[in-house]
């Protein structure tokens, strides 16, 4: 048993946890009573990829193996390849005695962003302002077949921070500031994992059989938008109404859809870890919550309940287990964690029964979602990366969830451009910039600049393809100085400036001035001063666009992070459809008013939460 990659894996032996016709709790009750410490201490162990060889897998009976964000991966590898990976390590679990296979997770947080030629979407804080519940549930579906293109059945998504202060450089993961319309966008869980029958019961773990979904991921649990100026990995200074009313709602939607697994924040709430957190994580989420699935600590993070970092990893596994974390993501020495824990449970500071409730949950979600009797990737799948239809979705949420914030001046709207002119400026460094487009968790964790690091239409691209059928003549200038556009500017019929922040990532995006990065506002000047023009930005949150911006400006679009589809953008400028997106977040007029949030009793945006300028389509939807 065991072997091949065929897709097919014959259960051997007459044990009842092999046997798929067994009732769930038999299967986990069968299973549990035959693993030894060592067995279990696998299954609650997750390693990096680059450290899972399928003898190491077989030697420490690993559960778990990811991909991190931070891992390069083989430079364009196809899906073949990945499949194979995934393969061979699955090879390594289920040649154990009792072979259980492992589950291989991925940061699929936008689409399938570690992988090449996938579709990227566009990040949630874009997603939220589309308001649309259905359309974030196809999504999930689409990144669901794409990640099990690759052999991957489990995803660290979706975020559903509530963020509460766009400082923080997590703030793109974030649907909303508002917990209602993150609620809503739990949808995506539904996408991503199939939608839970009608009869199941509250809090266990659902995954739809055939190797067509993933297990999904509800992370930072919880109070991660709400860190103290929005620090990455902060304190949260909240009472028990604002952790309640604010950070939490969002994860009872997820319980409800059947969540499969839940994440721990860095973050602290009033000063304790939440990865120390009994209350929250054991009598609120699994007791009160009745959650089923598995609670996972994030990268590190079990080291981080200490300052510093891993100055006592006894001290920390001892607290991270004891409140209630199952699976551990080692980033470091796996031997140094699963030695500490089996001291632990041997001199009985963590009792076996803690042990043998977080193998269940780990066991209950591999069995709910079919691993045991397909442990292998279906490789009929390969061909869903990337493709056409997923890329046409991806267009849509860009089109949806463009906000356009003013249109026009003395009553003469800029938008919808019309496509037929002589010559028309595009201008800035996010015009025809992939990179730049996907933002952050692209390829690489902290994403990367220009048009190489994967296959995607820029909104250079996209503006061309519009306007080329019309004979209309598109000059593009990155950064063009006063004189030029002072000489030309009787030339230019209008112009598209497309500026805005660089790709990051976690702690590398905490911001706290949040202006326009230069040269951005100096090329909105040059151009904006002697041509009509629509600012296009591309940001992971709100900027500070200042008065004396605004009122050159003849048209601003926020367009957040949009992915690969850059097209979408064109289509909303030239009017083939109209805007309808709503701000998921409040603009702010500047940092010093941060946190600024929709209710406050000060508020003062310079455009509030829901707020979106229309247009209408010369073709609908
Ligand atoms: C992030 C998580 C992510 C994990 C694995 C951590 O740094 O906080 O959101 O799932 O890395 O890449």
């Amino acid at each position: 048993a065991g072997a091949g990659g065929d897709g097919k894996y014959v259960a051997g032996g007459g044990a009842k946890y092999k046997d798929p016709k067994q009732p769930l709790n038999t299967r986990i009750d069968d299973l549990l009573r035959r693993m030894t410490l060592a067995e279990k201490i696998g299954q609650m162990s997750q390693i990096e990829r680059e450290k899972a060889t399928p003898d190491v897998i077989n030697k420490y009976f690993i559960g778990s193996v990811l991909s991190g964000g931070g891992s390069v991966p083989a430079e364009k590898a196809p899906p073949e390849a990945w499949v194979k990976m995934v393969n061979e390590m699955q090879g390594g679990a289920l040649s154990t005695r009792l072979g259980i296979p492992m589950i291989y997770g991925i940061d699929a947080v936008h689409g399938h962003g570690n992988v090449y030629k996938a579709t990227i979407f566009p990040h949630n804080v874009g997603l939220g302002c589309t308001r649309d519940p259905e359309l974030a549930k196809k999504i999930g579906a689409a990144v669901a077949l794409e990640v099990r293109a690759t052999g991957i059945p489990y995803v660290f998504a979706p975020c559903v921070a509530v963020c509460r202060d766009p400082r923080w450089g997590r703030c793109y993961e974030s649907f909303s500031e508002d917990p209602k319309l993150v609620q809503q966008m739990t949808s995506i869980i539904s996408g991503f994992q199939g939608e839970i029958p009608a009869k199941g019961q509250l809090g266990a773990p659902y995954v739809a059989a055939g190797q067509r979904n993933v297990a999904a991921c509800a992370k930072h649990y919880v109070g991660d938008g709400g860190t103290a100026n929005g620090t990455n990995e902060g304190n949260t200074v909240a009472t028990r109404e604002e952790m309640f009313g604010i950070h939490m709602p969002p994860y009872y939607n997820a319980v409800i859809r059947g969540v499969s697994t839940v994440m721990i924040s860095y973050s602290s709430w009033n000063g304790v870890k939440m990865h120390a957190n009994h209350t929250l994580i054991t009598d609120f989420l699994k007791n009160k919550l009745r959650f089923r699935g598995f609670v996972i600590s994030d990268w590190q993070g079990l080291d981080r309940i200490t300052t510093p970092e891993h100055a006592d990893y006894v001290l920390s596994i001892k607290l991270g287990i004891l409140a209630g974390i199952d699976m551990v993501m080692i980033p470091f020495t796996y031997e140094e964690f699963i030695d500490n824990l089996t001291n632990l449970v041997q001199n009985g500071t963590i009792p076996m029964s803690r042990i043998d409730d977080a193998v269940r949950r780990i066991l209950r979600v591999k069995f709910i979602m079919g691993l045991f009797e397909h442990p292998y990737a279906d490789p009929s799948l390969t061909g869903e990366l990337g493709k056409q239809e997923h890329r046409d979705l991806a267009r849509e949420a860009v089109r949806k969830s463009l906000v356009l914030l003013k249109n026009g001046k003395n009553n003469k709207p800029l938008l919808p451009l019309p496509k037929k002119a002589s010559n028309i400026l595009v201008a800035g460094s996010h015009a025809d910039d992939l990179g730049s487009q996907c933002g952050g968790w692209t390829i690489t964790w902290q994403g990367l600049t220009g048009n190489n690091l994967t296959v995607g239409t820029t909104i250079l691209d996209g503006v061309k393809r519009a306007v080329g059928p019309a004979g209309t003549n598109v000059v593009y200038s990155e950064n063009p100085d006063a004189g030029f556009v002072q000489q030309n500017k009787g030339r230019f019929d209008y112009a598209i400036v497309v500026v805005g922040e660089p790709p990051y990532a976690e702690t590398f995006g905490d911001n706290m001035n949040l202006t326009i990065p230069a040269p951005g506002p100096t090329v909105i000047q040059n151009v904006c001063a002697s041509i009509r023009c629509v600012v296009v930005l591309v940001s992971g949150r709100p900027l500070v666009v200042e008065p004396y911006l605004l009122n050159i400006i003849d048209a601003l679009v926020a367009a957040w992070l949009p992915g690969t589809e850059g097209q979408g953008v064109s289509d909303v400028l030239f009017g083939d459809y109209g805007f309808t997106g709503k701000l998921g977040r409040t603009w702010f007029r500047s940092a010093e008013q941060l946190p600024m949030n929709v209710g406050d009793k000060h508020y003062d945006p310079l455009f509030p939460f829901g707020f979106g300028l229309e247009t209408q389509p010369t073709r609908g939807y």
